[in-house]
Formats: C-alpha cells, sequence, structure tokens
C-alpha cells in the first residue's frame, strides 16, 4: 500500500495483523464462555504480553515495546474486532504505563513497569467516587502523612479488573502545606493491602473483566507510593487521559468491526424471499453506513495518536476527545444494526450479537461520558461558556 500521512506504517500494519491472527485463536466464543462461566482471559492477556503487544508502549528499558500509543491502540483495536474487547488494555499499560513512565522516579519506573509490560503484575486504576461521579474534582479519598509514609482513606466504585491486579493507581488528594487545599496526587496501592477490599459489582456487559466498589480504610503506604510529585498531581493525571481516550475508541471501534463483521457474514447467507437478506437496502444501507462511521471514527483515533505520539499534547486531547466520542457512537450503531440484522437470533446466546449492545453502550459513558466530551468540544473548539 502506497504511505502517505493518512496511512498506517507497514510496521503498524504488521502488528495489527499479528495480533488479529493470535487474537483469532481465541475469539468470540472463548471470551464469552469465560464471561459466562466466571472465568478469566488471564491465557489471552499472558500471550499478549510474551510476545510484547501488551507493553509494546512502554519503554524498551523497562521490558516494553518502546513505541507509542498509537500501537498499544492497534493492539486494543484488533483484539476487539476479534470478539476479545479487554477493558484492562485501556487501564493497565496505557493509563497506568503513561502516567508511570512519564512521572515516575526511576526506581518506581523499574518496580511497576516490566510487570504492566508483560501482563504479570496489571495495574487497575481508581479515580470513580460515588458522590464524585464525572465531577472527578469533588473525590474525597484523601492521603494523610504519617511519619514517612502515607495513610489513605475513601471509596472508589466502577474500579475494572481490581480482582486481577496487583497494584490500582488510586487518585487521592493531599492537603497543600501552604493552603491547607487538597490537591489531587497519584498513589499506587498493592490490591493485598491490609484495609484495602473490594466487591464486585454485578454488571450487564458479557465480558469475563468485572468492575468493582472499593473501600480504602487506613491503607499505610510507603513514602514512595507517591507517584511522581506532589505539587503536579493534576498535570501528571491529565498525562493519562488522552491515552485513556484515544484507548477507549480503539476498543470502541474493533468493537463496531466486530459488530459490522458479523452483520455482514450473516445478511449475505440468510435468505427470506429468495436472495441474500442484504440484497434489500433496509439492511444494506445501515451496515454502509456503519463502515463509513467506523472509518471516519479510525482516522480520527489514528490522528488523536499520532499527535499524541509527536508530542502535542493540547492538539491530541481536541482529537483524542473527537475520537473517543465518534468511535462509541459507531459501536452503538454498528452493534443495534447487527442485532437487527439478525432477526430473533440476534437476541439469542448463540449468535452473541445482543451481548455486544452493552458493551458498547458503555462506551458512552466511560471512561468519559458523551455529554463531558460534547462539553469539551463546546468549550475548547468552538469558545462557547463553560456550563457547569
Ligand atoms: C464498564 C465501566 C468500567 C469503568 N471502569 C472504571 C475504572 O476502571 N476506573 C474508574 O475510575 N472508573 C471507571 N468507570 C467509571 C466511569 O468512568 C464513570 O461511570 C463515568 O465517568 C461517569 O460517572 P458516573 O457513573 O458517576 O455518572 P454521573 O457523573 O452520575 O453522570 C450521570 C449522567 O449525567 C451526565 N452529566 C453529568 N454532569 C454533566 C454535565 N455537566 N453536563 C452534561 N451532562 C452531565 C453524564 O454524562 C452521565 O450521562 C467505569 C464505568 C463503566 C460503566
Amino acid at each position: 500500500m502506497t504511505e502517505t500521512a493518512y496511512t498506517e506504517t507497514d510496521e503498524r500494519r504488521a502488528l495489527r495483523a499479528a495480533v488479529a491472527k493470535l487474537a483469532s485463536g481465541y475469539g468470540r466464543e472463548y471470551f464469552t464462555a469465560q464471561a459466562r462461566s466466571g472465568g478469566k482471559t488471564t491465557e489471552l492477556w499472558l500471550e499478549i504480553g510474551r510476545h510484547g503487544y501488551l507493553g509494546i508502549n512502554i519503554p524498551e528499558e523497562y521490558g516494553g515495546g518502546g513505541g507509542g500509543i498509537g500501537d498499544v491502540a492497534a493492539v486494543c483495536e484488533e483484539l476487539a474486532a476479534q470478539g476479545c474487547p479487554l477493558l484492562m488494555m485501556v487501564v493497565s499499560p496505557a493509563i497506568c504505563g503513561t502516567v508511570i513512565s512519564r512521572f515516575g522516579t526511576e526506581e518506581q519506573k523499574r518496580r511497576w513497569l516490566p510487570g504492566i509490560a508483560d501482563g504479570t503484575r496489571t495495574m487497575a486504576f481508581a479515580i470513580t467516587e460515588p458522590d464524585a461521579g464525572t465531577n472527578s474534582h469533588n473525590i474525597t479519598t484523601t492521603a494523610r502523612r504519617d511519619g514517612d509514609g502515607w495513610v489513605l482513606k475513601g471509596r472508589k466504585i466502577y474500579i475494572s479488573g481490581v480482582d486481577e491486579a496487583a497494584h490500582v493507581l488510586v487518585v487521592a488528594r493531599t492537603e497543600d502545606a501552604k493552603t491547607g487545599k487538597l490537591k489531587p496526587c497519584l498513589f499506587v496501592v498493592p490490591t493485598d493491602a491490609e484495609g484495602f477490599e473490594y466487591t464486585p459489582i454485578p454488571m450487564e456487559i458479557v465480558s469475563p473483566e468485572q468492575q468493582f466498589s472499593v473501600f480504602i480504610d487506613d491503607v499505610r503506604l510507603p513514602a514512595d507510593a507517591l507517584v511522581g510529585d506532589e505539587d503536579a498531581g493534576l498535570v501528571q493525571l491529565f498525562a493519562g487521559l488522552n491515552p485513556e481516550r484515544i484507548m477507549a475508541a480503539s476498543f470502541s471501534t474493533g468493537l463496531a468491526r466486530y459488530a459490522l463483521g458479523k452483520a455482514v457474514a450473516y445478511v449475505k447467507e440468510r435468505e427470506v424471499f429468495g436472495a441474500p437478506i442484504g440484497t434489500h437496502q433496509g439492511l444494506a444501507h445501515p451496515l454502509a453506513q456503519s463502515k463509513i462511521e467506523i472509518e471516519l471514527a479510525r482516522l480520527m483515533t489514528q490522528k488523536a495518536a499520532a499527535l499524541y505520539d509527536a508530542g502535542d499534547d493540547l492538539a491530541s486531547g481536541e482529537a483524542a476527545n473527537m475520537a473517543k466520542y465518534a468511535a462509541a457512537e459507531a459501536a452503538c450503531d454498528a452493534a443495534d444494526r447487527a442485532v437487527q440484522a439478525h432477526g430473533g437470533n440476534g437476541i439469542t446466546q448463540e449468535y452473541g450479537v445482543a451481548g455486544l449492545l452493552v458493551a458498547a453502550r458503555a462506551g458512552r459513558i466511560a471512561p468519559v461520558s458523551r455529554e463531558m466530551i460534547l462539553n469539551y468540544v463546546g468549550m475548547h473548539s468552538l469558545g462557547l461558556p463553560k456550563s457547569y
């Protein structure tokens, strides 16, 4: 293929093909079987880790592949496109891996990054709280100094994959010595720490990855559990947000591609009026629309990743938000159209299409809701007044 600014490199395309091949050995049946039996996707997770795909964005000196967000986003998308969307890819290598690579001390990078890269020491990420919700400026999980270390107290909700993680990167607040105001800070908390407890939240998503309520009851942490600089917590937190959005977009475009693929295969085969139902424009046009919407969302995701990897956080922020919005919308529509194309079969467990609906729908809510993206675009791209 001709290489232009609008196409991916041969290397990136080869990466996609290799991940797709690996993931197709597992596929949707494996994923749903694990989800419905309470199993996990550990074999798949460790295999992508062994091949170097999981930590492809982490610097080589810490066990990673030395690539960018564009690479790890491609891995996330290809896994989802084979029916294995892994939320922990968004969280562990992309959010936690990025924040620690950029702001951790040398010792912290050596301690945590290799396990994130090979998948043996997954890291979850916890910012959401029951009373703060979208307004993360209102979080109340607090860290107070205790001798050389810290004592952490608070509560988090909807935290993905805590049961599969060795650590959680927790967003808390410390008191500013000068102003007395609480400022955000990031702490790495071992999931087996005393006082750290979590319970699963029953969700309607068909996925082996679960969400948890987390209770942090006077958890004692050493001084070096604090990642980066106590006075630059917000900057550090924001550094993880663009990768998060780019990854969430890739998760959604992958899911959308999977849904569309199922629908197209089905409408080519199924006949009820003497010709494949894909002959009818009532079915063909919505699927064509999905193809267009998915490709547009992928293009914006690749642009956001390219800007981020080139070091332009500001321009990447706008593109990452737009990509995340467009990808979630494309995934919701593709999943809905795939169900419709399957008729009654679309609702059966055997065909596994309806199970995509809630997963796609979650993309409109997490990690940042569509409304907050529209707020962002309204304010930052259009210069409209802040509405909240
Ligand atoms: C599957 C899943 C996995 C998740 N994993 C994690 C995780 O690993 N770690 C983590 O920290 N969190 C996680 N979350 C939480 C997720 O980030 C939050 O659910 C999300 O940020 C929305 O917060 P909320 O649920 O409290 O909704 P609320 O803040 O209560 O919002 C409810 C609704 O009101 C809208 N709304 C709120 N304020 C405004 C406004 N100013 N303008 C317009 N609309 C507004 C929102 O868009 C939303 O539609 C996960 C959630 C899900 C569903």
